[in-house]
Order: C-alpha cells, then structure tokens, then sequence
C-alpha cells in the first residue's frame, strides 16, 4: 500500500489508495536518489505499486516515440528514452560481495547501501529506544535518508513536518493518526500532517525515512526541544 496524505485527503485513484506522483517520477526516472531509493524499495515489496510503475512507463515511452523528432532538441529524444529505460535508477544497485549476516529480507536495491550487515552501519541513539543510520545518497546535502529502528511499543516524539517525509517499513508495524502501517507500505506525509507514530505488534520496527525538510515536534515536551534541536 502507498499511503500519501495530503492534509488528511488522500488522492486516490480508483482501487488505488493514494497519489501516483511518486511512482509516476520512479517511471520516468525524475526523482532524486533518495526518493528514488525509497520508491524502488516499496516497489519491490508491493505488486501494486510495482504494477502502476510499469504501467506508467509503458505509457511515457509510447508517448514519446509518437512524437516529431524534429521538434526536440538533438539527441532530447534519446536522453527521454534513456531516462525512461533507466527505470528511475536509485543509484548503482551494486551487488553485496559478503552473505548477508543480518538475516533481514531487504529489497537488493537498498542491500546495495546497507550493505551485509545492518548492525555495522554507524547507529545513532535518537532517543529512548530509537535509533537511526545515514545512508549516502547523492542528494545527501538536501534530503536526509537513513534507516531508523524502533522498539517495539514505543513511540516517537509527536511532530509536524516542513516538508515531505517519506517512511517505508520494512520490518514489525506503526500506527498513527492516519492509519496503521506494515512491510512494504509506504507512507508519504507533508506539511498538513502531524503526528505520533507508534510501533506495534510485538516487534521492533525498521523503517527508511527520507525527509526533506526538519521536521518540527509539536507535543507538549516537543514545543520546548525545538528550541535546542533541529532535527530533519
Ligand atoms: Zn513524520
């Protein structure tokens, strides 16, 4: 499932929960690595999504074979063609020369970052029972993309956002305001949204967060914070 709340109104196309902007970008390779990443994983983990990626691009390539080739620029046509065959690449995807040694199913296209051990990435303590890892993206400067674990039962600090955070979950289950999440779903929140995600089910929650903008805590405790941290 992907989920994109905007202000609490979904977008949603018929028997599709959500807005196709996302997957529409992944197809014609128009998103930065970083929401790239966050795409193709979900992708790889949800047939529905993965379906309407495919079938967007069916759709750009066609249309841009009927067009004049005398009307583009030189060489624009091929570079469309490229970028479209290209499926939105979310960078190298390189093959992980180790066994993995974590034991996690991840999608091969995020592997490529994590490498074959999850716990050797450099971990970060956000808070009780919560932590992050950075992972490198070309477009590091301005989006953040880590993966963040969360322990089971245990709440993040309530927040708004001032811009896109894009959350794919990848192990256990959250839910907030909005509804609740699992493996593969994919949920897109902006400015409009706030809220408390909170992990569920018995088991740690590991999600890939990609935000492009700080993000701002608006909880009683959270509203003091912001005065001493900036967190994106
Ligand atoms: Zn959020």
């Amino acid at each position: 499932m992907l989920s994109t709340q905007r202000g609490g109104r979904p977008v949603a196309p018929e028997g599709y929960v959500g807005s196709e902007e996302l997957l529409f970008g992944r197809a014609i390779g128009a998103l930065p690595e970083s929401a790239s990443l966050a795409v193709a994983a979900h992708a790889a983990l949800c047939p529905e999504a993965s379906s309407i990626v495919h079938h967007h691009k069916a759709v750009a390539g066609a249309l841009i074979e009927t067009l004049d080739p005398a009307a583009l620029d030189e060489g624009a046509l091929d570079r469309a063609l490229k970028a479209i065959e290209a499926e939105g690449d979310a960078g190298p995807v390189l093959p992980v020369a180790e066994p993995v040694r974590d034991g996690l199913d991840l999608p091969s296209v995020l592997r490529s970052y994590v490498g074959p051990d999850i716990e050797a990435l450099r971990w970060k303590r956000v808070m009780k029972g919560v932590r992050e890892a950075e992972l490198p993206v070309s477009d590091g400067e301005i989006c953040r993309t880590r993966l963040m674990h969360i322990d089971s039962g245990q709440p993040v600090l309530q927040h708004g956002h001032n811009g896109l955070e894009l959350t794919l979950l990848l192990q256990g289950a959250y839910g907030d305001c909005t509804g609740e999440y699992r493996r593969g779903d994919l949920q897109v929140a902006d400015e409009e949204i706030d809220h408390k995600p909170v992990a569920f089910g018995g088991e740690d929650c590991l999600c890939l967060v990609v935000t492009d903008a700080p993000i701002r805590f608006t909880g009683p405790f959270g509203r003091l914070l912001n005065l001493f941290v900036r967190y994106k």
